[in-house]
């Protein structure tokens, strides 16, 4: 291994910046990642299990959702045997990687961190192909999973050093953290580059070695990804192994197998109860309780009072909802106004949403790519129909053809029944739902009114208000006065509360610890 981090060498942690694609330069470096990604689509990519490059007997076609004729990468369709070889390739690396030192590993996720900088736009142009991601949003995600390498890197180091245990008369108490075993990443396709590659790194800078199991529609991502670490990153074969294929078959065995020591997921609400009850059951040699870390969907909303700046209002809803085309856990699908202003508000976000460009994301000016796939642009055109049923259709909800990529326009339904349900379910996509309330009373019951948790904003002035929703909005990231997107590793720690998930806080001081042990240790003396 290369040279070794030491902790007092690694200056302060501080946010990646994001591009400024209006600089020209920028922007013609984007468009030539863009050009040099593009040769590269079509190719097949094989499994990474140990040291072997596996090929699989049958392909699975990544494509481009702007362009459904485009392949991306070709991905094996991998098998329940091969989720269990990559297992117990985890299991074989697991002796020598969790006692490789601290600062070794932390070596090993700092320079991830730098190839990832230094290829910031290549990775980012794999983005806008496969999941249909404008340059922003695709530079933001690469931003992030540099954000997570550079401050688990930290949180590591910090874990490594002496922790507090009070003295004892006649013996020596400390506690370390050690890893937890083989593990299980599964991960969803919105944020392709920053989630399944904030919770590896997580796993593996405390020592612990996995199979990263990665979402079908952004495999390629995942590929590229891995491969930098074994090629650039320097990381040991068989630490992170990356199995491909169907969610139902791969994801299942990985779950079910009594050599899986923790799952962490990212998705749906109805995937992650899945895995929470099966990973519940121990099977036949089973030695441990599987630790679940289950992060899921949300219902997000907004409220903004009469006391709001309504315009910095209007422009933090319109980000929220329908920045990556609403395809966010933390997007904003409900907008909830007070009566006295409702009509105003509806107004400024319908103005400001017709600016938007939806469109092919390799153009510069895009704001809105297509969505993911054809069952999502199904499913998303259902709760359209359903919306107009349910309220009043104020903006978009025109179908448009699939076979010319999966693009839906920004759609605002207004006078929408709190219990209405496109106000209770996710719809995941750039749908969003109007509501009036009473008062601010009122519009903090209905914001509180859904199985779910996650992010939430209120737009006031009004100290009071303020204070009040910071006790009673229940949810794991609230924000006041801004939009309800776009949290910064190590300053909005990352989590939902209810049906959002197990609160986990990526991007912050405890989230390490979800994939390590406490051991006591003490001596007489
Ligand atoms: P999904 O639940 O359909 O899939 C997520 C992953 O689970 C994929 O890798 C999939 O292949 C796998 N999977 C599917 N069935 C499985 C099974 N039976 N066993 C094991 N694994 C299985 O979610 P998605 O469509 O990829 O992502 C969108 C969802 O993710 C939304 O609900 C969104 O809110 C949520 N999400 C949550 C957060 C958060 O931090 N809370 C962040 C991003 C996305």
């Amino acid at each position: 291994m290369a040279t070794v981090v030491r902790t007092d060498r690694l200056p302060a942690f501080r946010n990646e910046p994001f591009t400024d694609f209006s600089d020209p330069d920028n922007a013609r470096a984007m468009k030539d990642a863009l050009e040099r990604v593009r040769s590269e689509l079509g190719k097949a990519h094989p499994m990474l299990i140990g040291a072997e490059e596996v090929e699989g007997a049958v392909l699975v076609a990544s494509i481009n959702p702007a362009r459904p004729s485009q392949v991306v990468g070709r991905h094996p369709k991998g098998t329940a045997d091969d989720a269990l070889r990559a297992l117990a390739a985890a299991e074989a690396a697991f002796p020598s990687w969790s006692r490789t030192s601290w600062e070794e590993r932390v070596d090993v996720v700092i320079r991830a961190a730098e190839a990832m900088r230094e290829r910031k736009h290549e990775l980012a142009a794999w983005m806008v192909y496969e999941v249909s991601k404008s340059w922003a949003e695709a530079d933001g995600d690469i931003a992030e999973l540099i954000d997570f390498a550079e401050y688990y890197a930290r949180e590591a180091l910090r874990l490594a050093g002496p922790q507090r245990v009070y003295p004892y008369p006649g013996e020596e108490p400390s506690l370390r953290y050690i890893p937890l075993g083989p593990g299980v990443i599964i991960s969803p396709w919105n944020f392709p580059a920053a989630i399944a590659g904030g919770m590896t790194l997580a796993a593996i800078v405390t020592g612990n070695t996995v199979v990263l199991k990665p979402a079908e529609t952004s495999t390629t991502i995942a590929y590229k990804f891995v491969k930098l670490l074994l090629d650039e990153a320097g990381l040991p074969p068989g630490v992170v192994n990356l199995v491909t294929g169907p969610g139902s078959v791969v994801g299942e065995a990985l779950v079910d197998s009594p050599r899986t020591r923790f799952v962490a997921f990212t998705g749906s609400k109805e995937v992650g109860l899945r895995i929470f009850e099966r990973a519940s059951r121990p099977q036949p040699g089973q030695i441990w309780l599987k630790r679940t870390v289950l992060e899921m969907g949300g219902k997000d909303a907004i409220v903004v009072d009469e006391t709001a700046d309504l315009d910095a209002a209007a422009e933090g809803i319109v980000a929220s909802a329908f920045g990556f085309q609403g395809q966010k856990c933390s997007a904003c699908s409900r907008a909830i106004v007070v009566d006295s202003v409702y009509d105003t508000v509806l107004e400024k976000v319908v103005e400001h949403t017709k600016k938007l460009k939806v469109g092919d994301p390799t153009e510069p000016d895009t704001f809105m790519g297509a969505v993911i796939d054809e069952p999502a642009f199904n499913k998303i055109s259902g709760y359209i129909a359903i919306g107009k049923q349910e309220g009043r259709l104020v903006l978009g909800g025109e179908s448009m053809d699939p076979a010319k990529g999966y693009f839906l326009p920004p759609t605002i339904i207004a006078d929408i029944k709190p219990n209405a349900r496109i106000a209770q379910e996710e719809i995941f996509g750039p749908v969003l739902a109007f509501i009036r309330a009473a008062d601010f009373d009122e519009a903090l019951d209905i914001a509180n009114g859904t199985e779910f948790g996650l992010t939430g904003a209120l737009y006031s002035t009004d100290e009071s208000r303020i204070e009040r929703a910071a006790v009673e909005f229940h949810v794991g990231n609230l924000y006041f006065n801004r939009k309800c997107t776009g949290a910064m590793v190590g300053v909005h720690p990352f989590g939902g509360f209810n049906m959002s998930g197990t609160d986990s806080k990526a991007g912050g001081p405890d989230y390490l610890l979800l994939f390590s042990q406490a051991k006591s240790i003490s001596r007489k003396v």
